[in-house]
């Protein structure tokens, strides 16, 4: 009920109120009695002066009034007398005829003689009465009384009397009940004008901290934009000054996680690497593109790390790695092999396990092509070596006895092998320059037509000697183009020297170039063995040849095609086999007629 501030403040100023009114109104109440009954003592010491002597010798400062009381007493009829005196000095002795009174007693047996009340002749017997019936003052307070009383014994020749003044504290007790009447008004205004003051004081200060918290609610529902006005220089100013800072620190330390996680976000989004995150109960909490990918499956949100990655490592002993401990396995996922890290992030209750897809592929089959091309390479330079050293030993074991036109046929057979080395040792190493990129190119200005035409001219002989019937066709004047000419010429010489080998003699080949949109083109069709089908995209490749005993038998080396290749993707071109009509292969050659880059 009272959790409010408001209520907390109103409470405790009621309170304050209330205990001071309290507190208050019983001094009040005690300290007006007090007054009151020493003020009537007081005034009766100062007319019946000091009251301790029995005889009534007068000591008072109004010593007449005793000296007359007793003279009073001294005549008959003595009590009307004392009667006279009392009422001549009744203002003295604050008689007021209805809570005080005076009487005149018989000294001897109390009986009321004379009285100001009225009393019936009725006294109650209070000490002090009983004190001046046996002759002494009777003066004796006593607080818990609802009375107050003095008896005065007075002895004179003609009798003995008692002066008994009696105070019923009738005012006292009106004057008691009307403080508390007052007390009761005040303390009412006291509580109204407090609920007022504590509804001020809430208001300068509850307000501002309502304020504040307003202001900590909308900064706690992500709302930075307003700030809160610091109306005084006080504490609350101070509060509100502080939490404005603080909300522009953390702001900015929002903004900096927000930018980091912008980032991370893009660095997901974009890496080639698929990452998923699962949380410690192997919930998906994230899951790139990359890893749908590699994954080659969708992820959905709902998805969980044993569906994904159980059956390769447990979640629970993953969690259980120490970091910067992690472990890794090869996946097989379709034709791609992946490479995958499973790492625990942060501690056991709060973290997860983060996976990272690494894919191996390309890696793998480049390590397959390097070491097929090492086989390649030593077989090819294998077979060659083998004739010659046999042929070789031949020769030697013979000790002359072989004729003289075998031993030449021999020698032949061993100065064609080792050309043939020769050729393949050169178009390695221009392979190999060309993949290790530097591999010089001058590039020039050359014109493309004269170019085709050279080549043309020096295969015209090997040609006719085949009977094939080699034609140059060029449908317009060709232009010039930029790029190395000696290469360009090498690719030509493979792409026609290739048709002139793999054609059955008396074949037909044509020669045909011209341009297209800022490109020059160049085909070679002839009418030869083919190329089948299942070869066609593997005829680029290093050392592959569709038909081994005949490339060798011609002296091919299985590597022409893949320089053509290296050599005409420096240049930006393209080189590639076309689909026609009939039998027969033909390659065409496509360049652009300016370099827009140099690769060395
Ligand atoms: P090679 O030195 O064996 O000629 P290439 O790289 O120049 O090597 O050619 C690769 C293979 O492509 C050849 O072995 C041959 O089988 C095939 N080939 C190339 N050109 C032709 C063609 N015009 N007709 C038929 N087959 C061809």
């Amino acid at each position: 009920m009272f959790k409010s501030l408001h209520m907390k403040l109103m409470l405790i100023m009621l309170l304050l109120i209330t205990s001071l009114m309290a507190t208050v109104g019983a001094f009040l109440t005690t300290n007006v009695a007090s007054f009151y009954i020493d003020g009537f003592f007081e005034q009766m010491n100062d007319m019946f002066g000091s009251t301790s002597e029995a005889d009534g010798v007068a000591t008072a400062k109004n010593a007449s009034f005793m000296a007359d009381l007793l003279a009073a007493a001294d005549a008959p009829e003595g009590a009307t007398q004392m009667q006279k005196i009392l009422e001549a000095n009744a203002g003295s002795l604050g008689i007021d005829y209805r809570s005080r009174n005076y009487y005149v007693l018989d000294g001897a047996s109390g009986a009321v003689l004379a009285e100001s009340g009225e009393s019936g002749g009725v006294l109650a017997s209070t000490p002090n009465l009983i004190k001046a019936l046996n002759g002494d003052v009777g003066d004796r307070s006593d607080l818990t009384e609802d009375y107050m009383d003095v008896a005065i014994p007075i002895s004179g020749e003609e009798g003995r009397y008692i002066i008994y003044i009696l105070d019923n504290r009738d005012t006292v007790s009106n004057l008691n009940s009307q403080l508390f009447t007052i007390i009761m008004q005040a303390l009412v205004i006291g509580l109204l004008i407090s609920v007022l003051f504590s509804y001020l004081l809430s208001k300068t200060l509850v307000g501002p901290i309502e304020k504040v918290t307003e202001g900590a609610e909308r900064l706690a529902g992500g709302d930075f934009g307003n700030k809160l006005p610091v109306e005084s220089p006080d504490e609350i100013g101070i509060l509100t000054g502080t939490f404005n800072h603080m909300a522009d620190v953390l702001q900015d330390s929002l903004n900096a996680v927000e930018n980091e996680r912008n980032k991370l976000d893009t660095l997901f989004l974009h890496m080639t690497d698929g990452v998923a995150a699962f949380d410690h109960d192997g919930k998906l909490i994230h899951c790139n593109p990359a890893a749908t990918v590699l994954l080659q499956r969708s992820v959905p949100k709902e998805a969980v790390y044993d569906e994904l990655f159980g059956s390769i490592y447990p979640l629970e002993q993953i969690l259980a790695l120490q970091r910067p401990n992690y472990a890794d396995t090869e996946m097989v996922v379709g034709e791609k092999t992946l490479e995958a890290y499973f790492a625990p992030f942060s501690d056991r209750a709060s973290g997860g396990v983060l996976v990272v897809l690494h894919d191996e592929t390309e890696h793998h089959r480049s390590e397959e092509r390097r070491k097929e091309f090492v086989a390649n390479v030593s077989h090819e330079l294998r077979t060659p070596l083998t004739n010659v050293r046999s042929y070789a030993e031949t020769l030697r074991d013979s000790g002359g006895d072989i004729p003289r036109d075998t031993a030449d046929n021999f020698l032949d057979i061993i100065i064609n092998e080792t050309d043939r080395m020769t050729h393949i040792v050169q178009d390695l190493l221009t392979l190999s320059r060309l993949d290790a990129g530097n591999t010089e190119m001058s590039c020039a200005r050359f014109d493309f037509g004269s170019a085709i035409a050279s080549v043309v001219r020096a295969n015209a002989l090997e040609a006719q000697h085949r009977g094939h019937a080699l034609k140059l066709e060029l449908a317009q004047t060709l232009p010039i183009i930029e790029g190395d000419r000696q290469r360009l010429e090498q690719v030509m010489m493979n792409i026609l020297g290739n048709a002139i080998k793999y054609t059955p003699d008396g074949g037909r080949i044509l020669v045909t170039a011209g341009t297209t949109e800022g490109h020059v083109w160049m085909e070679v069709a002839d009418n030869g063995i083919g190329i089948p089908e299942k070869d066609r995209e593997h005829v680029f490749e290093r050392f592959y040849r569709v038909d081994k005993a005949r490339s060798r038998e011609s002296g091919g080396t299985g590597l022409g095609l893949s320089i053509a290749k290296e050599i005409v993707e420096r240049h930006q071109g393209t080189i590639r086999l076309t689909r026609h009509e009939g039998p027969g292969t033909t390659v065409r050659l496509t360049l652009p007629l300016r370099q827009t880059r140099w690769e060395a």
